[in-house]
């Protein structure tokens, strides 16, 4: 699990086709910003923001592949500091299921999520992103620990 607290964050980062461009745009403009933290992308994303950024960057298995499912895993590991998420808001995607669950599996764990360009901007200027900052997961012992009747 990764230390919430460090100042070098681990950043997931994801663009459906319509918004890669958009994506890669912004990721070029803060990669000042950007590469001074850890990066990881689905497959697709992953390939071009290593052309134009010019580093190798943790690649996971393209989203309608898996790799929605992926992120979403590494986000309930404690894993993923920071999701920017660029969904198509005009399109419908093979893989919906996956990218309602990713984007739930993040707010179940209190993920900062920049879903367009502007948010993006905002949370990538925070004086959070280069500080220590102490992300509060939620108590879920209560619903670890709830009594299941359906056994008897
Ligand atoms: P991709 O996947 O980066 O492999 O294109 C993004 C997505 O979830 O659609």
């Amino acid at each position: 699990m990764a230390d919430a607290s460090r100042r070098r964050k681990t950043i997931g980062l994801v663009a459906h086709d319509n918004k890669k461009r958009d994506l890669i745009e912004w990721a070029t403009f803060n990669a000042g910003l950007l590469l001074r933290h850890d990066l990881v992308a689905t497959g697709t994303t992953g390939t071009l923001l290593e052309e134009a950024l010019g580093v190798g960057i943790r690649k996971l298995q393209s989203g309608p592949l898996g790799g929605d499912q992926q992120l979403g895993a590494l986000i309930a590991d404690g894993e993923i500091d920071f999701l920017v998420f660029f969904w198509d808001p005009l399109e419908p995607q093979p893989h919906d299921p996956d990218v309602k669950a990713l984007l739930r599996i993040a707010i179940v764990w209190n993920i900062p999520v920049a879903c367009d360009r502007a948010s993006a901007d905002y949370m990538i200027s925070s004086p959070l992103m280069e500080s220590a900052y102490e992300r509060t997961t939620p108590d879920y012992a209560q619903h670890i620990g709830r009594a299941i009747d359906a056994l008897g």
